[in-house]
Protein backbone atom coordinates (compact mmCIF):
# COMPACT_ATOMS: atom_id res chain seq x y z
CA UNK A 1 0.00 0.00 0.00
CA UNK A 2 1.30 3.71 -0.83
CA UNK A 3 2.75 5.51 1.77
CA UNK A 4 -0.21 8.29 2.69
CA UNK A 5 0.60 11.51 2.14
CA UNK A 6 0.85 13.92 5.55
CA UNK A 7 -0.84 17.01 5.88
CA UNK A 8 0.05 19.72 9.03
CA UNK A 9 -1.62 22.71 9.49
CA UNK A 10 -0.92 26.39 9.11
CA UNK A 11 -1.58 28.27 12.14
CA UNK A 12 0.37 31.59 13.26
CA UNK A 13 2.71 31.40 9.43
CA UNK A 14 3.83 27.85 10.81
CA UNK A 15 2.86 24.23 9.94
CA UNK A 16 1.54 21.86 12.58
CA UNK A 17 0.52 18.86 14.43
CA UNK A 18 -2.49 18.94 16.51
CA UNK A 19 -1.44 18.94 20.39
CA UNK A 20 -0.84 15.09 21.37
CA UNK A 21 -0.54 14.52 17.75
CA UNK A 22 -4.06 13.40 16.75
CA UNK A 23 -4.68 12.65 13.62
CA UNK A 24 -7.22 10.96 11.28
CA UNK A 25 -7.38 9.51 7.62
CA UNK A 26 -8.72 11.30 4.50
CA UNK A 27 -10.69 8.92 1.88
CA UNK A 28 -10.64 8.85 -1.72
CA UNK A 29 -14.21 8.37 -2.62
CA UNK A 30 -12.95 6.40 -6.34
CA UNK A 31 -11.91 3.39 -3.85
CA UNK A 32 -12.78 4.10 -0.17
CA UNK A 33 -9.02 4.00 0.67
CA UNK A 34 -7.08 6.09 2.64
CA UNK A 35 -4.98 8.40 0.84
CA UNK A 36 -3.49 11.08 3.13
CA UNK A 37 -3.32 11.76 7.07
CA UNK A 38 -4.15 15.31 8.57
CA UNK A 39 -4.36 16.45 12.21
CA UNK A 40 -7.23 16.73 14.27
CA UNK A 41 -7.66 19.83 16.01
CA UNK A 42 -8.71 19.99 19.56
CA UNK A 43 -9.79 22.94 21.69
CA UNK A 44 -6.41 23.77 22.53
CA UNK A 45 -4.98 24.05 18.58
CA UNK A 46 -8.25 26.11 18.09
CA UNK A 47 -7.36 28.60 20.82
CA UNK A 48 -3.95 28.90 19.39
CA UNK A 49 -5.39 29.47 15.49
CA UNK A 50 -7.86 31.91 17.23
CA UNK A 51 -5.04 33.70 19.41
CA UNK A 52 -2.65 34.23 16.64
CA UNK A 53 -5.52 35.84 14.52
CA UNK A 54 -5.90 38.27 17.19
CA UNK A 55 -2.09 38.98 16.77
CA UNK A 56 -2.20 39.60 13.69
CA UNK A 57 -5.37 41.82 13.61
CA UNK A 58 -4.18 43.82 16.35
CA UNK A 59 -0.97 44.32 14.98
CA UNK A 60 0.03 45.53 11.41
CA UNK A 61 -2.75 43.93 9.73
CA UNK A 62 -6.01 46.25 10.19
CA UNK A 63 -3.65 49.29 9.94
CA UNK A 64 -2.02 48.85 7.07
CA UNK A 65 -3.21 50.38 3.56
CA UNK A 66 -5.76 49.11 1.64
CA UNK A 67 -3.86 48.75 -1.50
CA UNK A 68 -1.50 46.84 0.58
CA UNK A 69 -3.89 44.60 1.59
CA UNK A 70 -4.96 44.07 -2.09
CA UNK A 71 -2.02 43.42 -3.12
CA UNK A 72 -1.94 40.03 -1.11
CA UNK A 73 -5.18 39.24 -2.39
CA UNK A 74 -4.20 39.97 -6.32
CA UNK A 75 -0.95 37.43 -5.21
CA UNK A 76 -3.35 34.72 -3.63
CA UNK A 77 -5.27 34.93 -7.14
CA UNK A 78 -2.60 34.40 -9.19
CA UNK A 79 -1.05 31.59 -7.21
CA UNK A 80 -4.38 30.04 -7.43
CA UNK A 81 -4.01 30.56 -11.14
CA UNK A 82 -0.53 29.10 -11.46
CA UNK A 83 -1.22 26.20 -9.62
CA UNK A 84 -4.69 25.33 -10.59
CA UNK A 85 -3.51 22.12 -11.96
CA UNK A 86 -2.18 20.95 -8.57
CA UNK A 87 -4.87 22.10 -6.65
CA UNK A 88 -7.73 20.30 -8.69
CA UNK A 89 -5.70 17.18 -8.41
CA UNK A 90 -5.87 17.34 -4.41
CA UNK A 91 -9.30 17.81 -4.75
CA UNK A 92 -10.38 15.01 -7.19
CA UNK A 93 -8.76 12.48 -4.86
CA UNK A 94 -10.13 13.77 -2.01
CA UNK A 95 -13.86 14.35 -2.82
CA UNK A 96 -13.87 12.29 -6.29
CA UNK A 97 -15.12 15.36 -7.59
CA UNK A 98 -14.08 15.95 -11.52
CA UNK A 99 -10.78 16.91 -12.22
CA UNK A 100 -12.69 18.83 -15.50
CA UNK A 101 -14.13 20.70 -12.96
CA UNK A 102 -12.00 21.15 -9.61
CA UNK A 103 -9.05 22.74 -12.02
CA UNK A 104 -11.22 24.88 -13.78
CA UNK A 105 -13.14 26.31 -10.76
CA UNK A 106 -9.65 26.55 -8.59
CA UNK A 107 -8.55 29.09 -11.90
CA UNK A 108 -11.90 31.04 -12.33
CA UNK A 109 -11.64 31.11 -8.12
CA UNK A 110 -8.65 33.87 -8.70
CA UNK A 111 -11.08 36.08 -10.09
CA UNK A 112 -12.80 36.51 -6.80
CA UNK A 113 -9.99 37.45 -5.29
CA UNK A 114 -9.00 39.99 -7.98
CA UNK A 115 -12.65 41.12 -7.54
CA UNK A 116 -12.33 42.27 -3.97
CA UNK A 117 -8.22 43.18 -4.05
CA UNK A 118 -10.51 46.18 -6.54
CA UNK A 119 -12.77 46.99 -4.22
CA UNK A 120 -10.63 46.85 -0.80
CA UNK A 121 -9.75 50.65 -1.26
CA UNK A 122 -13.26 51.74 -2.72
CA UNK A 123 -15.75 51.65 0.75
CA UNK A 124 -16.18 54.65 2.14
CA UNK A 125 -17.71 56.06 5.25
CA UNK A 126 -20.07 59.04 5.21
CA UNK A 127 -20.42 62.53 6.81
CA UNK A 128 -24.18 62.98 8.78
CA UNK A 129 -26.71 65.64 8.17
CA UNK A 130 -25.84 66.14 11.84
CA UNK A 131 -29.21 68.05 13.63
CA UNK A 132 -26.88 69.48 15.87
CA UNK A 133 -24.68 72.75 16.14
CA UNK A 134 -21.19 72.52 16.51
CA UNK A 135 -20.75 69.04 15.88
CA UNK A 136 -19.32 67.02 12.91
CA UNK A 137 -20.41 63.67 12.30
CA UNK A 138 -18.95 60.90 10.44
CA UNK A 139 -19.47 57.28 10.02
CA UNK A 140 -16.20 55.01 8.85
CA UNK A 141 -16.20 50.90 8.15
CA UNK A 142 -13.87 49.33 10.47
CA UNK A 143 -12.90 45.66 10.36
CA UNK A 144 -14.81 42.87 12.32
CA UNK A 145 -11.41 41.28 13.64
CA UNK A 146 -10.88 36.90 13.78
CA UNK A 147 -13.39 35.61 11.99
CA UNK A 148 -14.12 31.67 11.92
CA UNK A 149 -14.67 30.55 7.92
CA UNK A 150 -16.65 26.97 8.31
CA UNK A 151 -16.65 25.34 4.83
CA UNK A 152 -17.97 22.15 3.77
CA UNK A 153 -16.38 19.31 1.58
CA UNK A 154 -17.98 20.31 -1.54
CA UNK A 155 -16.86 23.32 -3.88
CA UNK A 156 -14.44 24.41 -1.25
CA UNK A 157 -12.42 27.12 -3.35
CA UNK A 158 -15.35 28.32 -4.22
CA UNK A 159 -16.86 28.83 -0.76
CA UNK A 160 -13.58 29.78 1.21
CA UNK A 161 -13.15 32.52 -1.73
CA UNK A 162 -16.50 34.03 -0.59
CA UNK A 163 -15.75 34.43 2.85
CA UNK A 164 -11.78 34.95 2.70
CA UNK A 165 -11.55 37.63 -0.01
CA UNK A 166 -13.93 40.04 1.73
CA UNK A 167 -12.64 39.16 5.01
CA UNK A 168 -8.61 40.16 4.11
CA UNK A 169 -10.13 43.04 1.86
CA UNK A 170 -11.37 44.84 4.71
CA UNK A 171 -8.84 44.18 7.45
CA UNK A 172 -10.02 41.19 9.33
CA UNK A 173 -7.87 37.82 10.03
CA UNK A 174 -9.28 34.56 9.83
CA UNK A 175 -9.34 30.81 10.88
CA UNK A 176 -10.65 28.40 8.16
CA UNK A 177 -12.05 24.92 9.44
CA UNK A 178 -11.80 22.82 6.76
CA UNK A 179 -14.17 19.74 6.35
CA UNK A 180 -13.34 16.49 8.13
CA UNK A 181 -14.72 15.06 4.99
CA UNK A 182 -11.67 16.21 2.44
CA UNK A 183 -9.49 18.75 4.03
CA UNK A 184 -6.73 18.29 1.70
CA UNK A 185 -7.23 20.80 -0.66
CA UNK A 186 -7.15 23.58 2.04
CA UNK A 187 -4.13 22.84 3.19
CA UNK A 188 -2.61 22.45 -0.19
CA UNK A 189 -4.24 26.14 -0.15
CA UNK A 190 -2.51 27.23 2.93
CA UNK A 191 0.72 26.92 1.18
CA UNK A 192 0.19 29.35 -1.44
CA UNK A 193 -1.32 31.41 0.71
CA UNK A 194 2.17 31.24 2.72
CA UNK A 195 3.97 31.88 -0.70
CA UNK A 196 2.22 35.24 -0.85
CA UNK A 197 4.64 36.55 2.39
CA UNK A 198 1.72 37.56 3.96
CA UNK A 199 1.76 38.24 7.84
CA UNK A 200 1.69 35.36 9.93
CA UNK A 201 -1.00 34.84 11.95
CA UNK A 202 -3.46 36.73 9.39
CA UNK A 203 -4.36 33.17 7.62
CA UNK A 204 -5.09 30.14 9.72
CA UNK A 205 -6.52 26.79 8.18
CA UNK A 206 -7.44 23.98 10.99
CA UNK A 207 -9.49 20.98 10.36
CA UNK A 208 -11.07 18.75 12.45
CA UNK A 209 -14.64 17.40 13.55
CA UNK A 210 -17.30 19.47 14.68
CA UNK A 211 -16.95 18.40 18.36
CA UNK A 212 -14.41 19.76 19.84
CA UNK A 213 -12.97 21.60 16.58
CA UNK A 214 -15.74 23.39 15.14
CA UNK A 215 -17.87 23.97 18.68
CA UNK A 216 -14.62 25.17 20.42
CA UNK A 217 -13.89 27.54 17.17
CA UNK A 218 -18.02 29.10 17.06
CA UNK A 219 -17.45 29.40 20.97
CA UNK A 220 -14.08 31.61 21.25
CA UNK A 221 -14.68 34.69 22.88
CA UNK A 222 -12.13 36.10 20.50
CA UNK A 223 -14.48 35.02 17.15
CA UNK A 224 -16.01 37.96 15.94
CA UNK A 225 -18.23 36.40 13.57
CA UNK A 226 -18.95 33.36 11.71
CA UNK A 227 -19.36 32.47 8.02
CA UNK A 228 -20.67 29.27 7.89
CA UNK A 229 -21.27 27.16 4.63
CA UNK A 230 -23.18 23.52 5.59
CA UNK A 231 -26.14 21.64 6.16
CA UNK A 232 -28.97 23.13 8.58
CA UNK A 233 -28.59 20.65 11.00
CA UNK A 234 -24.81 21.73 11.74
CA UNK A 235 -26.63 25.43 11.24
CA UNK A 236 -28.50 24.85 14.61
CA UNK A 237 -25.50 23.99 16.28
CA UNK A 238 -23.85 26.87 15.24
CA UNK A 239 -26.29 29.20 15.85
CA UNK A 240 -26.40 27.92 19.90
CA UNK A 241 -22.85 27.97 19.77
CA UNK A 242 -23.03 32.16 18.84
CA UNK A 243 -24.99 32.62 22.37
CA UNK A 244 -21.72 31.73 24.19
CA UNK A 245 -19.67 34.46 22.41
CA UNK A 246 -22.37 36.43 20.93
CA UNK A 247 -20.80 36.84 17.63
CA UNK A 248 -22.40 37.75 14.43
CA UNK A 249 -23.17 34.47 11.95
CA UNK A 250 -23.83 34.12 8.49
CA UNK A 251 -25.34 30.89 7.43
CA UNK A 252 -25.28 29.56 3.77
CA UNK A 253 -27.14 26.34 4.08
CA UNK A 254 -28.43 23.42 1.42
CA UNK A 255 -31.39 23.56 -0.98
CA UNK A 256 -34.27 21.31 -3.12
CA UNK A 257 -34.47 23.97 -5.64
CA UNK A 258 -37.26 23.72 -8.13
CA UNK A 259 -37.11 23.91 -11.66
CA UNK A 260 -40.34 24.60 -13.99
CA UNK A 261 -40.30 23.93 -17.90
CA UNK A 262 -43.70 25.06 -19.74
CA UNK A 263 -44.36 24.06 -23.03
CA UNK A 264 -42.80 26.84 -25.03
CA UNK A 265 -39.91 25.83 -23.65
CA UNK A 266 -36.35 25.50 -25.63
CA UNK A 267 -36.10 22.03 -25.08
CA UNK A 268 -32.61 21.21 -25.97
CA UNK A 269 -31.16 24.17 -23.80
CA UNK A 270 -33.56 22.84 -21.32
CA UNK A 271 -32.61 19.37 -21.29
CA UNK A 272 -28.67 20.62 -21.37
CA UNK A 273 -29.30 22.88 -18.53
CA UNK A 274 -31.26 20.57 -16.04
CA UNK A 275 -28.95 18.15 -16.44
CA UNK A 276 -26.16 20.18 -15.57
CA UNK A 277 -28.38 21.25 -12.66
CA UNK A 278 -28.57 17.78 -11.13
CA UNK A 279 -26.33 15.53 -12.36
CA UNK A 280 -23.36 18.21 -12.46
CA UNK A 281 -20.50 17.57 -9.57
CA UNK A 282 -23.24 14.39 -9.26
CA UNK A 283 -25.68 16.18 -7.95
CA UNK A 284 -23.54 17.18 -4.83
CA UNK A 285 -24.27 20.89 -4.93
CA UNK A 286 -25.92 22.95 -2.58
CA UNK A 287 -28.15 24.60 -5.78
CA UNK A 288 -28.66 21.63 -7.37
CA UNK A 289 -31.76 21.81 -9.50
CA UNK A 290 -33.39 18.13 -7.52
CA UNK A 291 -37.24 18.80 -8.17
CA UNK A 292 -38.74 19.39 -11.57
CA UNK A 293 -42.03 20.41 -12.54
CA UNK A 294 -43.04 19.94 -16.50
CA UNK A 295 -46.40 21.16 -17.87
CA UNK A 296 -48.17 18.29 -18.71
CA UNK A 297 -48.45 18.81 -22.73
CA UNK A 298 -44.62 18.18 -22.85
CA UNK A 299 -44.26 16.00 -19.69
CA UNK A 300 -43.88 12.48 -21.17
CA UNK A 301 -42.21 13.86 -24.78
CA UNK A 302 -39.26 16.13 -22.23
CA UNK A 303 -38.73 13.43 -19.63
CA UNK A 304 -38.16 10.80 -22.80
CA UNK A 305 -35.35 13.14 -23.99
CA UNK A 306 -34.10 14.07 -20.47
CA UNK A 307 -34.36 10.25 -19.46
CA UNK A 308 -32.30 9.81 -22.68
CA UNK A 309 -29.53 12.09 -22.09
CA UNK A 310 -29.20 11.02 -18.58
CA UNK A 311 -28.73 7.12 -19.56
CA UNK A 312 -25.82 8.96 -22.17
CA UNK A 313 -23.59 10.14 -19.22
CA UNK A 314 -20.32 8.83 -18.59
CA UNK A 315 -19.84 7.65 -15.43
CA UNK A 316 -16.19 6.72 -14.71
CA UNK A 317 -12.77 7.68 -12.59
CA UNK A 318 -12.83 11.12 -11.12
CA UNK A 319 -9.35 12.03 -12.92
CA UNK A 320 -10.41 10.99 -16.49
CA UNK A 321 -11.47 14.02 -18.98
CA UNK A 322 -14.21 11.97 -20.85
CA UNK A 323 -15.93 11.35 -17.45
CA UNK A 324 -19.20 13.02 -16.86
CA UNK A 325 -20.18 11.41 -13.22
CA UNK A 326 -17.22 10.44 -10.65
CA UNK A 327 -18.37 8.82 -7.64
CA UNK A 328 -20.30 10.55 -4.03
CA UNK A 329 -17.92 11.96 -1.75
CA UNK A 330 -18.61 9.63 0.97
CA UNK A 331 -20.83 6.30 2.16
CA UNK A 332 -22.58 8.32 4.00
CA UNK A 333 -24.19 10.35 0.96
CA UNK A 334 -24.88 7.10 -0.54
CA UNK A 335 -26.58 5.32 2.33
CA UNK A 336 -29.14 8.17 2.75
CA UNK A 337 -29.64 8.28 -1.28
CA UNK A 338 -30.44 4.67 -0.97
CA UNK A 339 -33.08 4.93 2.55
CA UNK A 340 -34.71 7.97 0.18
CA UNK A 341 -35.10 6.29 -2.74
CA UNK A 342 -36.62 2.89 -1.44
CA UNK A 343 -39.41 4.84 0.37
CA UNK A 344 -40.11 6.58 -2.38
CA UNK A 345 -40.70 3.63 -3.82
CA UNK A 346 -42.54 2.46 -1.39
CA UNK A 347 -45.02 5.42 -1.50
CA UNK A 348 -45.58 5.36 -5.35
CA UNK A 349 -42.52 6.78 -6.84
CA UNK A 350 -41.78 5.22 -10.10
CA UNK A 351 -38.01 5.15 -11.29
CA UNK A 352 -37.50 6.27 -14.76
CA UNK A 353 -34.09 5.07 -14.72
CA UNK A 354 -30.66 4.51 -12.30
CA UNK A 355 -31.88 4.11 -8.58
CA UNK A 356 -29.18 1.45 -7.59
CA UNK A 357 -25.81 1.61 -6.84
CA UNK A 358 -23.34 1.81 -10.13
CA UNK A 359 -21.50 -1.32 -11.15
CA UNK A 360 -18.37 0.70 -12.18
CA UNK A 361 -16.79 0.42 -8.90
CA UNK A 362 -18.11 -1.78 -5.90
CA UNK A 363 -15.25 0.25 -3.91
CA UNK A 364 -16.11 3.51 -4.48
CA UNK A 365 -19.47 5.25 -4.14
CA UNK A 366 -20.45 5.21 -7.72
CA UNK A 367 -24.39 5.94 -7.88
CA UNK A 368 -25.89 6.59 -11.20
CA UNK A 369 -27.68 9.36 -12.72
CA UNK A 370 -31.45 8.77 -11.52
CA UNK A 371 -34.88 10.11 -12.36
CA UNK A 372 -37.66 9.41 -10.44
CA UNK A 373 -41.31 10.33 -11.30
CA UNK A 374 -43.54 11.36 -8.12
CA UNK A 375 -47.40 11.88 -8.00
CA UNK A 376 -46.50 14.46 -5.41
CA UNK A 377 -43.69 16.40 -4.13
CA UNK A 378 -44.16 15.04 -0.61
CA UNK A 379 -42.49 12.27 -1.71
CA UNK A 380 -39.05 11.56 0.37
CA UNK A 381 -36.69 12.12 -2.24
CA UNK A 382 -39.04 14.89 -3.68
CA UNK A 383 -38.89 16.81 -0.24
CA UNK A 384 -35.60 16.46 1.27
CA UNK A 385 -32.01 17.16 0.09
CA UNK A 386 -30.06 13.84 -0.83
CA UNK A 387 -27.00 15.82 -1.91
CA UNK A 388 -26.92 13.60 -4.80
CA UNK A 389 -27.65 12.74 -8.79
CA UNK A 390 -31.57 11.90 -8.30
CA UNK A 391 -34.13 14.10 -10.21
CA UNK A 392 -37.28 13.54 -8.59
CA UNK A 393 -39.78 14.50 -11.32
CA UNK A 394 -43.92 16.19 -10.96
CA UNK A 395 -46.45 17.48 -13.13
CA UNK A 396 -48.36 20.58 -13.60
CA UNK A 397 -50.87 22.53 -15.52
CA UNK A 398 -50.85 26.24 -15.19
CA UNK A 399 -48.61 29.03 -13.89
CA UNK A 400 -50.50 29.49 -10.88
CA UNK A 401 -49.83 25.97 -10.04
CA UNK A 402 -46.43 25.92 -10.55
CA UNK A 403 -45.50 28.98 -8.58
CA UNK A 404 -47.05 27.34 -5.65
CA UNK A 405 -45.43 24.15 -5.90
CA UNK A 406 -42.66 25.69 -6.23
CA UNK A 407 -42.77 27.65 -3.16
CA UNK A 408 -44.03 24.51 -1.02
CA UNK A 409 -40.18 23.14 0.44
CA UNK A 410 -38.93 24.28 3.38
CA UNK A 411 -35.52 25.61 1.56
CA UNK A 412 -35.47 28.92 -0.39
CA UNK A 413 -31.63 28.74 -2.43
CA UNK A 414 -31.92 28.02 -5.89
CA UNK A 415 -34.56 27.81 -8.56
CA UNK A 416 -35.23 27.84 -12.28
CA UNK A 417 -37.70 28.64 -15.24
CA UNK A 418 -37.70 27.63 -19.01
CA UNK A 419 -40.01 29.47 -21.42
CA UNK A 420 -39.65 31.35 -24.22
CA UNK A 421 -41.87 33.88 -23.09
CA UNK A 422 -39.53 36.51 -21.69
CA UNK A 423 -42.99 38.19 -19.44
CA UNK A 424 -43.48 34.84 -18.08
CA UNK A 425 -39.87 34.22 -17.01
CA UNK A 426 -40.04 37.57 -15.20
CA UNK A 427 -43.23 36.88 -13.45
CA UNK A 428 -42.32 33.62 -12.09
CA UNK A 429 -38.87 34.52 -11.45
CA UNK A 430 -40.26 37.08 -9.55
CA UNK A 431 -42.87 34.91 -7.75
CA UNK A 432 -40.36 32.22 -6.40
CA UNK A 433 -39.20 32.64 -3.12
CA UNK A 434 -35.41 31.73 -3.38
CA UNK A 435 -32.18 33.94 -3.10
CA UNK A 436 -31.35 32.16 -6.42
CA UNK A 437 -33.17 32.18 -9.84
CA UNK A 438 -31.72 30.90 -13.23
CA UNK A 439 -33.95 31.65 -16.31
CA UNK A 440 -33.30 29.85 -19.43
CA UNK A 441 -29.55 29.06 -18.08
CA UNK A 442 -28.75 27.06 -14.24
CA UNK A 443 -25.68 26.42 -12.30
CA UNK A 444 -23.69 29.81 -12.70
CA UNK A 445 -21.43 31.72 -9.92
CA UNK A 446 -19.65 35.05 -10.09
CA UNK A 447 -17.98 37.37 -8.07
CA UNK A 448 -20.16 40.06 -8.85
CA UNK A 449 -23.27 37.86 -8.67
CA UNK A 450 -24.88 37.75 -4.48
CA UNK A 451 -24.80 33.64 -3.57
CA UNK A 452 -27.41 32.59 -0.78
CA UNK A 453 -30.74 31.55 0.38
CA UNK A 454 -33.90 32.52 2.15
CA UNK A 455 -36.27 30.24 4.70
CA UNK A 456 -34.18 27.59 5.57
CA UNK A 457 -31.03 27.76 3.46
CA UNK A 458 -30.14 30.63 5.42
CA UNK A 459 -29.34 34.45 5.88
CA UNK A 460 -26.26 37.05 4.68
CA UNK A 461 -25.23 36.88 0.97
CA UNK A 462 -21.82 35.74 -0.08
CA UNK A 463 -19.68 37.20 -3.55
CA UNK A 464 -20.87 40.79 -4.65
CA UNK A 465 -20.52 44.11 -4.01
CA UNK A 466 -22.37 44.81 -1.03
CA UNK A 467 -20.74 41.32 1.06
CA UNK A 468 -17.56 43.26 1.40
CA UNK A 469 -19.60 45.16 3.96
CA UNK A 470 -20.86 42.15 6.16
CA UNK A 471 -17.14 41.72 7.08
CA UNK A 472 -16.57 45.55 8.28
CA UNK A 473 -18.95 47.69 11.36
CA UNK A 474 -20.05 50.78 11.37
CA UNK A 475 -18.25 53.39 13.58
CA UNK A 476 -19.60 56.60 14.22
CA UNK A 477 -17.07 59.52 15.38
CA UNK A 478 -18.51 62.63 16.93
CA UNK A 479 -16.73 65.98 16.70
CA UNK A 480 -17.06 69.10 18.52
CA UNK A 481 -15.41 71.87 15.88
CA UNK A 482 -16.82 75.27 18.82
CA UNK A 483 -13.82 77.13 20.58
CA UNK A 484 -15.96 77.45 23.58
CA UNK A 485 -17.17 75.14 26.30
CA UNK A 486 -19.92 73.04 25.77
CA UNK A 487 -22.24 74.68 28.21
CA UNK A 488 -25.12 72.34 30.66
CA UNK A 489 -23.02 69.27 31.41
CA UNK A 490 -26.36 67.41 32.22
CA UNK A 491 -28.41 68.83 29.55
CA UNK A 492 -28.69 65.45 26.76
CA UNK A 493 -28.08 67.83 23.50
P1 LIG B 1 -21.98 19.84 7.41
O1 LIG B 1 -22.95 20.81 7.94
O2 LIG B 1 -22.00 18.46 7.91
O3 LIG B 1 -20.47 20.37 7.67
C1 LIG B 1 -20.05 21.66 7.30
C2 LIG B 1 -18.91 22.08 8.22
O4 LIG B 1 -19.39 22.29 9.54
C3 LIG B 1 -17.78 21.03 8.34
O5 LIG B 1 -16.53 21.73 8.31
C4 LIG B 1 -18.04 20.45 9.71
O6 LIG B 1 -16.91 19.89 10.34
C5 LIG B 1 -18.52 21.65 10.47
N1 LIG B 1 -19.25 21.31 11.71
C6 LIG B 1 -19.95 20.18 11.98
N2 LIG B 1 -20.50 20.27 13.23
C7 LIG B 1 -20.12 21.46 13.76
C8 LIG B 1 -20.35 22.13 14.99
N3 LIG B 1 -21.09 21.58 15.95
N4 LIG B 1 -19.83 23.35 15.18
C9 LIG B 1 -19.11 23.93 14.19
N5 LIG B 1 -18.82 23.36 13.00
C10 LIG B 1 -19.32 22.13 12.77
O7 LIG B 1 -22.13 19.89 5.84
P2 LIG B 1 -21.45 18.95 4.73
O8 LIG B 1 -22.10 17.61 4.77
O9 LIG B 1 -19.97 19.03 4.79
O10 LIG B 1 -21.90 19.73 3.42
C11 LIG B 1 -23.12 19.51 2.81
C12 LIG B 1 -24.14 20.57 3.19
O11 LIG B 1 -23.62 21.86 2.89
C13 LIG B 1 -25.41 20.44 2.36
O12 LIG B 1 -26.55 20.66 3.15
C14 LIG B 1 -25.26 21.55 1.34
O13 LIG B 1 -26.44 22.00 0.76
C15 LIG B 1 -24.57 22.60 2.12
N6 LIG B 1 -23.91 23.54 1.22
C16 LIG B 1 -24.42 24.81 1.10
C17 LIG B 1 -23.83 25.71 0.23
C18 LIG B 1 -24.35 27.12 0.11
O14 LIG B 1 -23.60 27.99 -0.29
N7 LIG B 1 -25.59 27.41 0.42
C19 LIG B 1 -22.73 25.34 -0.51
C20 LIG B 1 -22.24 24.04 -0.38
C21 LIG B 1 -22.83 23.17 0.52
Amino acid sequence: MPELKKYKMFINGEWVDSEGKKTFETLNPENNKPWAVVPEASAKDVDKAVKSAQKAFEGEWSKILPRERAKYLRAIGSKLRDNAELLGKVETVDTGKLYRETYKQAHYIAEYYDYYAGLADKIEGTVLPIDKPNIQAITTRIPIGVIAAIVPWNSQMFLTATKLAPALAMGNTIVIKASELAPATMFEFAKLIEETGIPKGVVNVITGFGDPCGKALTTHNLVEKVAFTGGPETARHIIRNSAENLSEVSLELGGKSPVAVFNDAHQENAVNGITAGIFGASGQSCIAGSRLYLQKEIYNEFLDKLTARAEKIKIGAPMDPETEMGPLSNFKQLEVIEKNIKLTVEQGGKIKCGGKRHSYSNEGYYFPPTIIECDNHNLPVAENELFGPVLSVMKFDTEKEVIEKMNDNQFGLSSGVYTSDLARGLRVSNAIRAGITFVNTYRLISPSAPFGGIKDSGYGKEAGIDSIKDYTRVKTIWYYTSEEPTLDPFAIR
